[in-house]
């Protein structure tokens, strides 16, 4: 918690200060919302945006996560610009992998979408991805989507673009300052507070990735979803061997080759939705066991560090966007396993529904009610187990 006083009153607080919530605030300040407060119980880049595999892709398999992500790809392309930092984005292609044939088809029925949405999107054969991979192991690969506009962003220039943006822009960002309670009026958010400090407000968005569900109860709002661990790891560096951004559909694994040599990636194995941060060895070793099918060159290479991250995982693995159907003023941008990906997209479409009062036609499938009301997304390009 930082020394200077809390303000008693804001325009918008953000509680949530990884990629999500400072996504939103740097949006709703170039919307020209003033007086924002982004509070955030740990440490900068403490959460998730802080521990992710930084993978970037404008396509999925389904219209609804196309639309969306292909708006955040946009976004990654002039983001440096937005923030007045460069957040290194690079665009050295992404390639998802089938292994199996029904996931062949489904990423030649995805290629055909990406072109419907004006997304550079090629299927390969394994002949043909050893001229984008010279390296891997053909044998174990039956089709290959290759979208040579995503790529990947370092977190850590990220994060560090999105806060320096929100500085300039005088929001007031808090880290290590847990909100704790709401103030509510009939079933309207009226402010949230920090132990017995009342912020008063005029909206809150939640943005708490795996407390979002906990924080929402405090408000008798209830919103679908579970936490969830996942794990990455990084190998030690080496020549450069790997040039996209891979996704493996079967194996549910994903990894990239940072610009310092590391292999860097995880993969998901299924265990009970846990809540600790400590890393353990079935991730490790089904990774070990995806490089080494893959590329066998890696079997030599040490692993240099592994750890995990928690996230908040709707049934239909898709994003939460918008505001509770129960209690007005009250928003969320949760449920993210692809938050990263997502955030500079989603941060714009949230601030344009808040200042805005209009729901973009993109966000409106990703409502917080769609299960209620029988309307969950069905998408089967991304790689992520189901509970
Ligand atoms: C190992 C791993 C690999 C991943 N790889 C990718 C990838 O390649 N591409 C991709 O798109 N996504 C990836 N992700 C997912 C991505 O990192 C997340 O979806 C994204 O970071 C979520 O951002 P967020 O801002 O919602 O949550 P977070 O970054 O978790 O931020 C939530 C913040 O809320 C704060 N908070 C909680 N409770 C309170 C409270 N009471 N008061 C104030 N603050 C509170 C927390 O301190 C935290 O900082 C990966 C995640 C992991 C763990």
């Amino acid at each position: 918690m930082t020394d200077r006083a809390l303000p008693k009153s804001a325009s918008v607080v953000i509680v949530g200060g990884g990629m999500q919530g400072l996504s939103c605030a740097v949006n709703l300040a170039l919307l020209g919302i003033r007086d924002i407060v982004v509070l955030d119980a740990g440490y900068w880049q403490g959460g998730a945006s802080g521990r992710n595999g930084c993978l970037i892709r404008p396509g999925f398999g389904g219209h609804e996560w196309t639309r969306l992500f292909e708006l955040s790809w946009r976004e990654w392309t002039t983001l440096s610009r937005k923030l007045g930092h460069n957040v290194m984005f690079t665009e050295r292609g992404y390639t998802m992998i089938a292994e199996t044939g029904p996931s062949a088809d489904m990423l030649r029925n995805a290629s055909r979408l990406h072109r419907e949405y004006g997304i550079t999107s090629e299927i390969l054969t394994p002949r043909q991805l050893s001229g984008v991979l010279p390296a891997i192991n053909q044998a174990c690969v039956t089709a290959a989507l290759h979208q040579p506009r995503g790529g990947m962003a370092p977190h850590h220039s990220v994060m560090k673009g999105y806060l320096h943006a929100c500085r300039k822009k005088g929001i007031d960002v808090r880290y290590r300052t847990a909100m704790t309670g709401f103030d509510m009026h009939d079933r309207s958010v009226r402010g949230v507070y920090v132990k017995d400090h009342l912020i008063r407000c005029d909206t809150v968005v939640i943005a708490a990735g795996p407390q979002s569900p906990g924080l929402a109860r405090q408000a008798q709002a209830e919103i679908d979803g579970y936490m969830m661990r996942i794990e990455a790891m990084a190998l030690e560096p080496m020549r450069p061997l790997i040039g996209p951004a891979l996704a493996l559909i079967d194996s549910l694994a994903y990894f990239h080759q940072t610009a310092r040599g590391e292999v860097v990636g995880g993969t998901e194995v299924p265990e009970t939705p846990q809540e600790n941060l400590r890393a353990d060895v079935p991730a490790m070793a089904a990774m070990a066991r995806v490089y080494t099918r893959l590329f066998p060159q890696l079997a030599d290479i040490r692993i240099l560090r592994q750890w995990a991250g928690l996230l908040h995982i709707s049934s239909d693995l898709a994003p939460l966007l918008g505001q509770h159907p129960r209690v007005r003023d009250l928003w969320f941008s949760a449920g993210w396993s692809y938050g990263f990906a997502g955030a500079p997209g989603a941060g714009l479409l949230m601030a344009k529904a808040i200042a805005r009062g209009k729901v973009d036609e993109i966000m409106r499938p990703f409502a917080l009610d769609r299960f209620e009301k029988g309307n969950p997304i069905e998408e089967a390009g991304v790689v992520m187990i189901k509970n």
